[in-house]
């Protein structure tokens, strides 16, 4: 049994899991063990009874609460850095700015506009009905489940928990068995922030453990799922899910394409298509995973894409453009693409090598050319530190190669010409597209985060995120509390012929 509030597992427990199967929890944090289908059911349980006090505090009052969740993290951020760091490799820098910095920024958004998103609202009920007043309500779902990856474990859950508190909901979240310590943190401010104000304690129920336990939140009484993670389980997520036609939040893999025009400012881009595969060692779902580059610019743009590669400095702490990759099942998924890659005539112009950081087998940051779609290294999603790069002759052959994909996450395209980039940002099919920067929309709170065909389903962050994890309600109040309706029983002798004249006369044009 693994818990909020008891991440240890007791020696009991501890045997009775040894004699179970060895999970993938286990082997990676022999010092945890997976919860089991009660405990998942305990902590939906004990969330169910938070939410009945939650979900009665005005959104005013969840604001304040929250607003000391952040004042917390904030002054826990060398603690959080540290754990983050630990279980995933990541250098320092990448933890505070892309994981807590960002968490941070997003919750204050929340704080600053939750009560416009989902405070009641007023719409116009039309002409024919004007004695009618209508309203829309958000209103909090109950318990959310909440399942996450290892990549960006800290900013991964606390964005979709805190979108979930803010609509009013209270959440049983599982991090992901790769990283699971940094969910056990997350619990922990949550504790604290109960403890020192007397309550709510049990607003966020972390349950430790490996896929099943993921499943098990799926199947339980939760009343919406919201997952981050690989396509493959994504749709599984969703299949289960299906059985109780329980809503669900899929943000799943991305082969996000990255366009330069020939009238791009090369060295911008250069530097932004090292920083958007290679930051977090490529382990980012809207990494920059392959380049388009128009055929005039090509030799330019891939020169100066090596030297500033050539110069990066991979390794532990600070001082580092990249840290470790964060496990060996990913780092050989990369060595599994870069050798399909070569075998089919790519060429590998820098990095690629094997190289171990810290004892995490990683490997270096790879710049290919002659790459083609019948590549896995250009079709499916590597998850790693490549960046393949492919010339193209116009810029309808580059839009088609970009489309070219089952997923559509991020996008990027970088050029000068207004109506070219706009070309791009209309057809790109992608759930998000920067221009001349990559990677960027993420952190801009206010916009929504999500994905188009396999790359997923709903959005986070934005209004959108904050009413993904509402349920909307539809009011309509009678004005006049007149006797009767003019389409009511006994029906009238008149009604028919007089709603024929309606209709002919409202659709004149
Ligand atoms: P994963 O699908 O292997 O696991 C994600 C989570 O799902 C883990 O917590 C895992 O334990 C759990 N899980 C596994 N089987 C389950 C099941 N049957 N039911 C419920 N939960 C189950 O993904 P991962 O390797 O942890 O993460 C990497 C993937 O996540 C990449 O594909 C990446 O692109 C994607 N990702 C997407 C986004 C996004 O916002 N779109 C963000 C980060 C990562």
């Amino acid at each position: 049994m693994t818990s909020v509030v008891d991440p240890k597992p007791s020696a009991v427990q501890a045997d009775a899991a040894q004699e179970k199967q060895v999970t993938l929890l286990m082997q990676l944090h022999p010092d945890l063990t997976d919860a089991t289908v009660e405990d998942v059911d305990k902590a939906v349980e004990i969330s169910k009874e938070c939410f009945l006090k939650w979900s009665k505090l005005s959104i005013r009052d969840r604001v304040a609460y929250l607003r000391k969740v952040r004042k917390e993290i904030a002054a826990s951020v060398d603690e959080i850095v540290d754990v983050i760091v630990e279980d995933t490799g990541k250098i320092p820098v990448e933890a505070l700015v892309n994981e807590v910095l960002v968490t941070l920024e997003l919750i204050k958004w929340y704080e600053n506009n939750v009560e416009r998103i989902l405070g009641n609202e007023r719409v116009s009920t039309g002409l024919l009905m004007a004695h009618k007043r209508g309203e829309i309500r958000y209103q909090p779902l109950g318990v959310v489940g909440i399942v996450s990856p290892w990549n960006y474990p800290l900013t991964l859950s606390m964005g979709p928990i805190m979108a979930a508190l803010f609509a009013g909901n209270t959440v049983v979240v599982k991090p992901s068995e790769v990283t699971p310590h940094v969910g056990i943190e997350v619990a922990e401010i949550f504790r604290r922030v109960g403890e020192k104000n007397g309550q709510f304690e049990n607003l966020v129920q972390v349950v430790v453990g490996s896929g099943h336990v993921g499943e098990f939140i799926v199947r339980s009484k939760v009343n919406k799922v919201a997952f981050t993670g690989s396509v493959k389980t994504g749709k599984r997520v969703m299949s289960v899910a299906s059985e109780t036609l329980k809503p669900v939040v899929l943000e799943l893999g991305g082969k996000d394409p990255m366009v330069v025009l020939d009238d791009a400012n090369l060295d911008r881009a250069a530097k932004g298509a090292v920083w958007g595969a290679f930051t977090n060692s490529g382990q980012t779902c809207m990494a920059v995973e392959r380049v388009y580059v128009h055929e005039k610019v090509f030799d330019k743009f891939v020169e100066k894409v090596v030297d500033i590669t050539s110069k990066l400095r991979q390794g532990e702490g600070s001082n580092m453009d990249l840290g470790a990759m964060t496990w060996q099942r990913q780092t050989d998924i990369v060595r599994r693409h870069l050798k399909d890659a070569i075998e089919k005539g790519a060429k590998v112009l820098v990095g690629g090598q094997d190289i171990v950081i810290n004892s995490r087998q990683s490997v270096s940051p790879a710049v290919l050319v002659d790459v083609d779609h019948t590549m896995d290294i250009m079709t499916q999603e590597t998850f790693g530190p490549v960046l393949p790069i492919m010339k193209f002759k116009d810029d309808e052959e580059g839009l088609a190669l970009a489309n070219d994909s089952v997923y559509g996450l991020n996008s990027s395209v970088w050029g000068k010409d207004t109506s070219r980039i706009e070309y791009f940002v209309k057809n790109m099919q992608a759930g998000n597209v920067c221009v001349n920067d990559t990677m960027v929309s993420y952190a801009i709170s206010a916009l929504p985060f999500g994905g188009v065909g396999e790359s997923g389903i709903g959005r986070t962050h934005g209004e959108e995120g904050l009413r993904e994890m509402s349920q909307i309600k539809s009011v309509a109040y009678d004005r006049f509390n007149l006797k009767t309706e003019v389409q009511w029983m006994p029906i009238a002798s008149w009604l028919e012929p007089m709603a024929k004249r309606l209709i002919k006369f409202r659709n004149r044009w």
